[in-house]
């Protein structure tokens, strides 16, 4: 089976969240599985320098205002197509916008360009290559299947997944001469969202499955509430939608030969742990005493709680725990929480800005991380912190809700607990969650046992990627023959 990926970002060569982690890790779990997935992406600098060979498969006298080719590499293991169009993706920044994070004004002609290579990969465009299926992520590749849809490649089965509804791609109706759709496209069943080009709504349209990345946030955005204007036509497509957790690379997060850390450990040598904690002590300007230290280690920002958890710092302190936040974002949220660590001294410590390698020393050391989230698609940090024996405490919601099995009494009698979740995502419920992991934490072996449980847990991509073939399958066998 041959799947055509087409995604604006891919790990290794460009990330900016979740997202690339998922489309970098697919096609190496896919391959196990006799599936071969090729990649179409952007050629942004980072990638037109990562190969020296340049060959083009296909060219375009004028693509979206420029001359245009696509490449066929091979890049870090990945199967890749990149479409070279210099006047839409040589610039210097990240993927989207400027050095200042100011969003490039033309982000839909370079989108649109990249789906218009997609769906003309999809339409046979290359000679000897034609998927069976096309799977676009997120709105930057959804155009995929809106060209597909109106163009040639009508009949290949597609595939669109959502990473995060918030982010939607919204155009001005002015933008659509420029698409070089059919005019019927323009319509409430198309690309047409509140009076102009919904660029993620007319994937979700044209897609022949949509695909989230977890069962609950598929679930949930079929609501008001977390629908973000897309739930009318979500649930109009609700027996097409399937929710399939992300997994983690377990290569790169081991607690056993991860080099981040000070000291590595296993489930069975948990007492190893004790110089992580030592060294996130001293980062964070922590007493040194025996009381749980909760990390966090994320995006400051509305989505994420971190006003909820700003608000309930002095509860959390009162409940006997320390505090240790890395994180950046919203600059309100920043001050905050600083404020906070210059109130509580030696009790809450906070370091802005963005450090991998001291997010993994906080999984090794810390005894729980704590995820506030008002929505959240899959999540990532609660899986590094169950494979780390980090206790998430989380709410519950989307992905969150799929991944960590609460320590209520049955669950703990069980043995089959994980962390601790709580709802609604507000100061009180987040204050309640924390004095349930002080108590447990104030027993060893209650509380060990929650650490070894999670470390337990498949996080590997192999059962995901058994997810994604099955539905592959299933939207083969709906192809017209
Ligand atoms: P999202 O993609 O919505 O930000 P996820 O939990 O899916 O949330 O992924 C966030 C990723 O970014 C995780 O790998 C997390 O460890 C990392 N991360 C977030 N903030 C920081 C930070 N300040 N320093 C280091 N890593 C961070």
């Amino acid at each position: 089976m041959q799947v055509l990926s087409v995604t604006p970002e891919i790990f290794p060569l460009i990330k900016t969240g979740g997202l690339a982690d998922v489309t970098g890790a697919l096609p190496v779990a896919l391959a196990a599985k006799g599936v071969t997935m090729r990649t179409l992406i952007p050629g942004f600098p980072m990638v037109m320098d990562a190969f020296k060979k340049k060959k083009a498969v296909y060219k375009y006298p004028l693509l979206q205002g420029g001359k245009a080719s696509v490449h066929s590499v091979q890049l870090a293991g990945l199967d890749l197509f990149v479409l070279d169009a210099p006047h839409l993706f040589d610039r210097p920044g990240g993927p989207y916008g400027n050095a200042a994070g100011a969003d490039w004004p033309d982000n839909w002609r370079r989108f649109a360009a990249l789906s218009q290579a997609g769906a003309d990969i999809a339409g046979g465009a290359i000679s000897g290559y034609m998927p069976d299926i096309v799977h676009a992520h997120d709105w930057q590749s959804a155009m995929t299947l809106a060209y597909m849809r109106y163009g040639k490649a009508v009949g290949t089965p597609s595939m669109m997944t959502v990473h995060n509804l918030a982010f939607q791609g919204q155009f001005g109706a002015g933008i659509f001469g420029e698409l070089g759709l059919p005019t019927a496209a323009m319509a409430l069943d198309g690309v047409e969202y509140y009076g102009g080009v919904g660029f993620l709504k007319a994937g979700l349209q044209a897609a022949w499955a949509i695909t989230t990345v977890s069962p609950t946030y598929a679930q949930e955005i079929r609501s008001p509430e977390f629908g973000m204007g897309l739930d009318g036509l979500i649930n109009m497509r609700s027996s097409d939608l399937y929710g399939i957790v992300n997994g983690i690379d377990t290569a790169i997060w081991d607690p056993e030969t991860d080099r981040h850390l000070v000291s590595n450990y296993t489930a069975a040598s948990l007492k190893a742990r004790a110089p992580n904690r030592a060294a996130v002590e001293d980062r964070f300007g922590l007493d040194r005493d025996g009381s749980p230290i909760v990390c966090v280690v994320s995006r400051l920002t509305w989505q994420k709680g971190m006003d909820i958890l700003a608000t309930a710092v002095d509860g959390i302190v009162a409940a006997g725990a320390r505090l240790a936040i890395l994180g950046s974002g919203d600059a309100g949220l920043e001050g905050a929480l600083l404020a906070a660590a210059a109130r509580h001294r030696g009790r809450i410590g906070v370091v802005v800005g963005y450090d991998e390698g001291l997010s993994h020393v906080m999984q090794g050391g810390c005894d729980a991380i704590v995820i506030p989230s008002r929505f959240e698609p899959c999540g990532l940090t609660q899986l590094y912190g169950l494979r780390y024996g980090c206790v998430p405490v989380v709410a519950r919601t989307g992905g969150l809700a799929d991944t960590i099995i609460d320590a209520n009494e049955a669950a703990l009698a069980a043995g089959v607990a994980t962390g601790f979740q709580f709802a609604p995502s507000d100061g009180g419920a987040l204050l309640h969650a924390i004095r349930r992991l002080a108590e447990a934490h104030a027993s060893p072996a209650i509380f060990e046992a929650i650490q070894r449980q999670g470390m337990k847990t498949d996080l590997s991509w192999d059962r995901s990627a058994d997810k994604y073939v099955e539905l592959y399958r299933l939207l083969l066998s709906k192809r017209v023959a």
